[in-house]
């Protein structure tokens, strides 16, 4: 992140932003500030009542009109991201960025003690979900005129470490598809694809992650928006292939 950025105010006027896991969390205040920035949001997730609630606070602070598109990624096919391609294209007619966010933490075991059935849950949801949905999207994202496209990874998708399991693999796999698709789509399509690294952050899945620890230590998701709103923005516009920590130091 450039040291003197501050998003302009409506720096995501006219672009229509697709958010998964916005519900609750990291992608909640995504979403919540993207809006704020003058997008018009697409909540994606899987508790429809958490996305209504975001829904209505995008709605009370009179940001652009949001959108909720429930989806069970553990669950979903080919045939439902092409679905919702054509909802997207069909009510919007465009869609400028693509926020990988929703992820599942899976078992802190072993590899020795990980079952198949949640190696299989984890790569599925935190993997193989954001392959299909970004393939399916893939036309209407270069048919932007500078489509961002953000993978959420973590600080054990670059270094493997004990206990970790299926979800670090998961985010090491989400590192490898950020690199390639950075490769095939920005020359020929215009779309950029970066990785984010949020850090330590206030949600569920940090409390889960580590029960022992006062979550007051960790910032709250809001805290660490300028990154995610300058690799959506245009300001980003040059910015391909790269991976970004949104609290290096
Ligand atoms: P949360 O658990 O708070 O939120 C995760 C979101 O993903 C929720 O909205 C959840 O929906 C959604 N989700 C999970 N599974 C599915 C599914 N099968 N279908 C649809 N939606 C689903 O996590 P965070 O906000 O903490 O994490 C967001 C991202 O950041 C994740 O990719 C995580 O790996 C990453 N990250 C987080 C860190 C942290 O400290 N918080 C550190 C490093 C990385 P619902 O609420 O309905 O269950």
């Amino acid at each position: 992140l450039p040291p003197d950025f501050v998003a302009a105010p409506q720096c995501l006027e006219n672009k229509v932003i697709l958010v998964t896991g916005a519900g609750d969390g990291i992608g909640r205040a995504a979403a919540l500030s993207y809006a704020q920035h003058g997008a018009t949001v697409i909540l994606l997730g899987r508790t429809i009542e958490k996305l209504e609630a975001v829904y209505d606070e995008i709605e009370a602070a009179g940001y652009p009109q949001a959108a909720i598109y429930p989806v069970h990624l553990r669950g979903a096919a080919m045939k439902d991201y092409e679905e919702l391609a054509n909802t997207i294209e069909r009510e919007f007619g465009r869609l400028d960025g693509l926020l990988h966010n929703a992820g599942v933490l899976g078992q802190r075991r072993t590899l020795a003690q990980t079952t198949v059935d949640s190696w299989d849950e984890v790569l599925h949801v935190n993997l193989t979900a954001p392959f299909m949905m970004t393939q399916a999207l893939l036309p209407m994202l270069a048919a932007a005129e500078n489509a961002s496209v953000i993978l959420t990874s973590s600080s054990v998708g670059r270094k493997g470490r004990a206990f970790w399991g299926a979800y670090a693999v998961s985010k090491f796999g989400l590192e490898g598809m950020m690199q390639i698709l950075a490769e095939e789509e920005f020359e020929l399509n215009n779309i950029r694809v970066n990785s984010i690294n949020p850090g330590a952050t206030q949600t569920v899945m940090r409390r889960t992650a580590y029960p022992g620890e006062n979550p007051q230590n960790n910032p709250l998701p809001e805290v660490i928006m300028p990154l995610y709103l300058y690799l959506m923005s245009d300001a980003s516009k040059t910015v391909n292939g790269q991976q970004f920590d949104a609290q290096s130091k």
